[in-house]
C-alpha cells in the first residue's frame, strides 16, 4: 500500500517519528493508503526550509514567481485524469464532478493568481506640493496555510497559490482525511522546479500539526478553512499573537424562493445547489425557503427530482450523489435527521444511509434527504449539517422570510430566486451573508471577494483581497521641500 510522504525543503521525506495513520477510501470503507502522523518537529522543518527561502522568493521578479505558477497550472492540466482520480478515491466525490470542478479550478487558482500578481499595484498619495506617500506592499513572510476535506485540492490551491506568488513561502496542511491530492501536488512542484522550501506540505493530525504551525512563534499569518469551531480555536491561539488571520468557516446557508421565480431553472439549480458533492460544499443552501403559493408545487417536484438521483460509487458514469467523506461524518449526518425526526421533523425522501452492492458495501453512501415541517428555530434548521439534507419551510412575505433567513449564526451565502428586480435587491441588501445569488448558484468570478459574515469568519480570499492579505502595506511619507 502507498505511503505518502511529507514535502519539505523541495523534497519527499518520511516523518521524524516514522509513525502513520489510515487513509481511507470512503467508497468502500477500507483503508488503501497511509499518510504521515506528522508532528510540531516536522513543523519545525519545514519553518526551517521556508524562512530559509523567503527572502529569495519574495525578492524574486514577480514574472519569475508567475512563471512558476503557471507551469504548475499546466501541470495540473496536464495531470487531470490522474488527480481527478485520487480525489475521487480519497473524498467519495463523483469522478465526473472532480473532472469538471475540482481539478480544473485547482489549475485556474494557480493561472488566476499567478497571472494576477502582474497587475497587482499599489497606491500613492499626494499631499500637494509639500510630500507624497507611497505603500510598499511587502510579502508578510511565512505563511501557515490549512485547508479542509470537501473540496481537497480546490480549496487547497486557492490559499497556497496567492500566498506564493505575493512572494510568501508557505508550511501547509491540508485535511488529514483526504491527503492525496496535495501529495500529488508536491510531486508536480518537483517537477516544475519551484525553488526548494517555497512550499512546504506537512501532513497530519489538526490537533498535531495544525496546532503546531497556528502556534508556531515565527509564522506571522493564518490563512484557514474549516469548520467554525476549530476556527475559534485557531484565533484564540493567533489572536494574542497578533497574527494576521483569514477565517473561512461553516455556513447554514439559505435558498429563497419566490413564486415568480423562473421555475424550471430554479428547480434543477435548487438540486445542484442542495446535493452536489453529497452536499459538502460549505455553499450549499440547506435551508429551502418556499413563497406559500408555490410551496406544495415546489416540494412535490423536487421531491420527485431527488427520488431520481442515482447514488453510487464515485467511478459509476451514472453517480450524482457519491460516498460522504468519513464514517464519523456519515454517522453525524445521519444523527441529525434523527434529531430532526425528534423535532417533529418529517421525512419526505432519503432519511437513510444507503447500502450498496458488493465491494461498496461498507462505503458511507446516504440518500439525499429532504425534511419538511420544522420550525426555523430549531437545532436541524440553525446547525450545520453538511450532507445531502435539505430542510423546506413555507413564508408569506419578504419580512418574514428574511428574518427567518438571518435567524442562524452563520452568514456564508445564501441564494435569491425571484423575477421581481426591485425585490432581488432589496433581498440582496437586507441578507446577512457574504455572498448572495440571485437566479443562481455557485457562480464565481474569481476577482470577487470571497467570505463569510458572523460565525462563517473573518477576512475575504478572491482576487487582490487575498494579495491584501498575503502582504503587509507600509506607507512611505517623502517631504518634497
Ligand atoms: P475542520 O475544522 O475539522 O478541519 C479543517 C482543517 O483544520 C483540517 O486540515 C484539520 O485537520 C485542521 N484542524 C483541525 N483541528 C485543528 C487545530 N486545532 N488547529 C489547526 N488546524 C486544525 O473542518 P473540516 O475539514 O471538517 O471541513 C468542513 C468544514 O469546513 C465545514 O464546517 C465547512 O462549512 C467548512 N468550509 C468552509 C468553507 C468556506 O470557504 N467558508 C469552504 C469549505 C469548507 P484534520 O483533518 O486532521 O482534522
Amino acid at each position: 500500500m502507498q505511503y505518502i510522504k511529507n514535502y519539505i525543503n523541495g523534497e519527499l521525506v518520511e516523518p521524524i517519528s516514522k509513525n502513520y495513520i489510515d487513509n481511507y477510501d470512503p467508497s468502500r470503507g477500507n483503508v488503501y493508503s497511509y499518510i504521515p502522523d506528522s508532528d510540531e518537529q516536522d513543523v519545525e522543518l519545514a519553518y526551517s526550509a521556508a524562512n530559509a527561502a523567503f527572502h529569495e522568493w519574495s525578492n524574486t521578479p514577480k514574472d519569475v514567481r508567475s512563471k512558476y505558477l503557471l507551469k504548475i497550472a499546466e501541470l495540473i492540466e496536464k495531470n487531470l485524469d490522474k488527480l481527478a482520480l485520487a480525489e475521487s478515491l480519497d473524498n467519495g466525490k463523483p469522478l465526473k464532478l472532480a473532472k469538471l470542478v475540482d481539478i480544473p479550478r485547482a489549475a485556474h487558482n494557480f493561472n488566476f493568481y499567478g497571472t494576477g500578481i502582474l497587475h497587482y499595484a499599489a497606491h500613492a498619495h499626494s499631499m500637494e506640493d509639500s510630500a507624497i506617500n507611497y505603500t510598499l506592499r511587502q510579502a508578510v513572510g511565512v505563511a501557515g496555510c490549512i485547508s479542509p476535506w470537501n473540496l481537497p485540492l480546490y480549496l487547497f490551491t486557492w490559499k497556497i497559490a496567492p500566498a506564493l506568488a505575493a512572494g510568501c513561502t508557505v508550511v501547509a496542511k491540508p485535511s488529514e482525511i483526504t491527503p492525496m491530492t496535495a501529495y500529488l501536488l508536491s510531486e508536480i512542484c518537483m517537477e516544475a522546479g519551484l525553488p526548494k522550501g517555497v512550499l512546504n506540505i506537512v501532513h497530519g493530525l489538526g490537533g498535531k500539526v495544525g496546532n503546531a504551525i497556528v502556534s508556531h512563534k515565527n509564522i506571522p499569518l493564518i490563512s484557514f478553512t474549516g469548520g467554525t469551531v476549530t476556527g475559534k480555536q485557531i484565533a484564540s491561539i493567533a489572536a494574542p499573537m497578533f497574527k494576521k488571520l483569514s477565517l473561512e468557516l461553516g455556513g447554514k446557508n439559505p435558498n429563497i424562493i419566490f413564486a415568480d421565480c423562473d421555475y424550471e431553472k430554479m428547480l434543477h439549480t435548487t438540486i445542484n445547489s442542495s446535493f452536489q458533492n453529497q452536499g459538502q460544499i460549505c455553499l450549499c443552501g440547506s435551508r429551502i425557503f418556499v413563497e406559500r403559493g408555490l410551496y406544495e408545487k415546489f416540494k412535490n417536484d423536487f421531491v420527485a427530482l431527488t427520488k431520481k438521483l442515482v447514488v453510487g460509487a464515485p467511478l459509476d458514469d451514472k453517480t450524482r450523489v457519491g460516498a460522504v467523506v468519513s464514517k464519523p461524518h456519515m454517522e453525524k449526518v445521519l444523527s441529525y435527521i434523527e434529531l430532526a425526526q425528534k423535532e417533529g421533523g418529517k421525512i419526505l425522501c432519503g432519511g437513510k444511509r444507503k447500502i450498496l452492492e458488493g465491494e461498496f458495501a461498507e462505503g458511507y453512501y446516504i440518500e439525499p434527504t429532504v425534511i419538511e415541517g420544522l420550525p426555523y428555530n430549531c437545532r436541524t434548521n440553525q446547525e450545520e449539517i453538511f450532507g445531502p439534507v435539505v430542510t423546506i419551510m413555507p413564508f408569506d412575505t419578504e419580512e418574514e422570510v428574511l428574518s427567518m433567513a438571518n435567524s442562524v449564526v452563520y452568514g456564508l451565502a445564501s441564494t435569491v430566486w425571484t423575477e421581481h428586480l426591485t425585490r432581488a435587491h432589496r433581498m440582496a441588501a437586507n441578507i446577512h451573508a457574504g455572498i448572495v445569488w440571485i437566479n443562481c448558484w455557485l457562480m464565481r468570478d474569481l476577482r470577487t471577494p470571497f467570505g463569510g459574515v458572523k460565525a462563517s469568519g473573518v477576512g475575504r480570499e478572491g482576487g487582490f483581497e487575498a494579495f491584501d492579505f498575503f502582504t503587509e502595506p507600509k506607507n512611505v511619507c517623502i517631504k518634497l521641500k
